[in-house]
């Protein structure tokens, strides 16, 4: 049975479990040794963090040139070509003016170069809340290293629900914000990032797990926290080796997101 103090995402996840659940009831004398040997993932509801609410906090105005020694990733289209799709293909994303925006199923965009250990710089804006679902608001994010995803998100005043680790500012689905320090929707905000990349062992196991800070609209939202592996939706993340360098990826999900002001400092 259903609780309706359960929010509208949790119920649409558990019922679609539910209904999974039933059917595989139905098959579960075909399971072979092959499909027991297979990893059953929990629900996407199972890392959803409820627990703490960020309190809100009003940023100050702000305003961030680059410094001397940054190298510019983004200030206008004449940089678009130090991004690519996945598959090397240009981007297909909107430039106008200085403002690149996201063009929905045009897929993610990620830099040529390649980084590690960084200082980024970034600033976004959520589009016009009425144009998208209320479940995908402003959705996209900032993959470091492609991996590790800084959560964009409409989360003004807590007007789009969804749990604490996946709004505005999570390591999504792995910590939520000390603070929510969004602005309103349509409103330029800014993050500013310092990332310590995983180091890994000649045995290709984890010597040093990626540490994030981050502040949101110039306020303290992750303070150096420890991650537990690369963006997952489904199930737990867990280090994988990769290079000690790779590109830095900016996330398509159906929102028309804009990006202004992109810089970074290799460190
Ligand atoms: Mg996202």
């Amino acid at each position: 049975m259903l609780d309706f103090a359960i929010p509208a995402m949790q119920q649409r996840h558990l019922i679609k479990h539910l209904l999974i659940g039933t059917l595989a009831l139905g098959t579960s004398t075909l399971a072979t040794a092959q499909s027991e040997k297979e990893e059953k993932l929990p629900s996407p509801s199972a890392t959803e963090d409820w627990s703490f609410k960020p309190p809100l906090v009003t940023p100050g105005e702000t305003s961030a040139q680059p410094p001397s020694d940054a190298i510019i990733l983004y200030s206008g289209s004449s940089d678009l070509d130090k991004w690519e799709h996945a598959d090397g293909s240009p981007v297909k994303w909107k430039a106008d003016g200085d403002a690149l925006t996201i063009f929905p199923k045009a897929t993610d965009i990620r830099t040529k170069q390649k980084f590690g250990n960084m200082q980024l710089h970034l600033e976004w804006r959520t589009p016009d809340p009425s144009e998208d679902k209320d479940f995908n608001r402003g959705n996209s994010g900032v993959l470091i290293m492609g991996l590790y995803e800084l959560q964009i998100y409409e989360s003004w005043n807590y007007s789009t629900k969804i749990y604490y680790n996946g709004q505005a500012g999570s390591v999504y689905k792995q910590h939520a914000p000390l603070v929510n320090a969004a602005r309103k929707p349509q409103t330029w905000q800014t993050y500013d990032v310092i990332f310590e990349a995983p180091v890994f062992r000649a045995d290709k196991t984890v010597e040093k797990p990626a540490y994030m800070t981050v502040l949101h609209n110039n306020v303290l939202i992750l303070n150096h926290v420890e991650l537990k592996g690369p963006m997952v939706y489904q199930g737990y993340p867990k280090y994988k080796y990769h290079d000690a360098k790779l590109p830095l990826q900016l996330q398509e999900h159906g929102s028309r997101v804009s990006f202004r002001n992109i810089w970074i400092r290799e460190l």
